[in-house]
């Protein structure tokens, strides 16, 4: 397991549909959120373990203070190598140039509509052009790789599926499209759900796709490009097809549980090991063994009203 998600915070300045529960963000009981000291011990442990790549999301992580400081101070953690965050980007245009100087290495930024009344009917916000001047400020402050994050939706945004692939020919960014997962049971529907298969024969109707190289930790995309494109297309079968075999990422959430998938429920609580004073060591070992469960192939959550699960925004995505 190299590879761990950290949700930083479950607040967030939009509330996308998809994702939020209904009602908004109210915080779910017993939800506090893990302090950056404890993140950093948390983050400590799992690097001893061999975790190489972090990746810090949310809710919105560029909304909890202090979060240039955590970057730098995770920087620091022997065995980390690389950085990622993921956001909704309207921050970026002011936060780009000082999140590359702090230490994330990687950027993944979501976008699902390029209509400004639709990414407000989807997000709650009318921040498109915030959102694409972070894109722009992105570029501008040269991280490893800018990705752009497309849920894609059946009768809400798949009409815009060619526009976001043209993206990638003129930006050097690599545009995802992910298959909308019901995260948030009121809102998901079959009706709503688009095969992946689906999504990419409307990207290949614009060109033939050559593979690209395959990235370091790069995960469940598959990537190509597009001819002559400056940037790729990535495609995530997040729903139709289990990659449970080969999965190499760990959640940790906003609360301090380690998830060890995504359709799983909690496995661990580590924040109340780390304030019971358990010490490394203790918890070093409840990691191992809560991840002799990891490899099971799951299914998604079978009841779509479970509401025990912690949200996407507690979880991180
Ligand atoms: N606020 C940040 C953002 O929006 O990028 C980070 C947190 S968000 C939960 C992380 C990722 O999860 C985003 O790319 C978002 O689009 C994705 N996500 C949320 N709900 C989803 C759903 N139901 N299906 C697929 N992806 C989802
Ligand atoms: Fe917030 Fe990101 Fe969830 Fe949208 S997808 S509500 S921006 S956490």
């Amino acid at each position: 397991m190299e590879y761990l998600r950290m949700s930083v915070t479950d607040r967030c300045d939009m509330k996308c549909a998809y994702c939020m529960p209904t009602g908004g963000a109210e915080r779910a009981e017993g939800c506090d959120m893990l302090k950056f000291s404890e993140f950093l011990t948390l983050a400590e442990i799992f690097a001893r373990m061999g975790v190489r790549k972090i990746r810090l999301t949310g809710g919105e992580p560029l909304v909890r203070k202090g979060i240039l400081g955590f970057v730098r101070a995770l920087g620091r953690v022997p065995g980390v190598e690389q950085i990622a965050l993921t956001t909704n980007g309207v921050r970026l245009p002011r936060m780009a140039a000082e999140l590359k100087e702090a230490g994330i290495d990687t950027l993944n930024i979501s976008l699902d509509s390029l209509r400004p009344d639709r990414y407000a009917a989807i997000t709650g916000l009318d921040t498109l052009t915030q959102t694409l001047d972070g894109i722009r400020a992105a570029l501008a402050a040269r991280f490893e790789r800018v990705k752009v994050n497309v849920v894609v939706m059946k009768g809400v945004n798949d009409d815009e599926i060619a526009a976001f692939a043209r993206m990638s020919l003129s930006l050097p960014v690599q545009v995802r499209f992910i298959e909308f997962m019901p995260a948030t049971p009121s809102v998901w529907s079959e009706a709503r759900f688009m095969n992946i298969d689906a999504v990419r024969a409307a990207v290949e109707e614009i060109g033939e796709l050559t593979p690209a190289t395959p990235q370091q930790w790069g995960g469940p995309a598959k990537v190509y490009r597009l001819p002559g494109a400056a940037g790729e297309v990535g495609f995530i079968a997040a729903v139709s097809r289990h990659f449970c075999d080969d999965c190499n990422r760990l959640r940790l959430t906003s609360s301090g549980k380690l998830m060890t998938c995504l359709f799983g429920k909690e496995d661990l609580d580590l924040a109340a090991s780390l304030r019971g004073g358990a010490d490394p060591r203790t918890i070093a070992d409840s990691i191992t063994a809560a991840l002799a469960v990891k490899n099971a192939v799951r299914t998604l959550p079978g009841d779509p009203h479970d509401r025990t699960r912690p949200s996407m925004t507690c979880i991180g995505g």
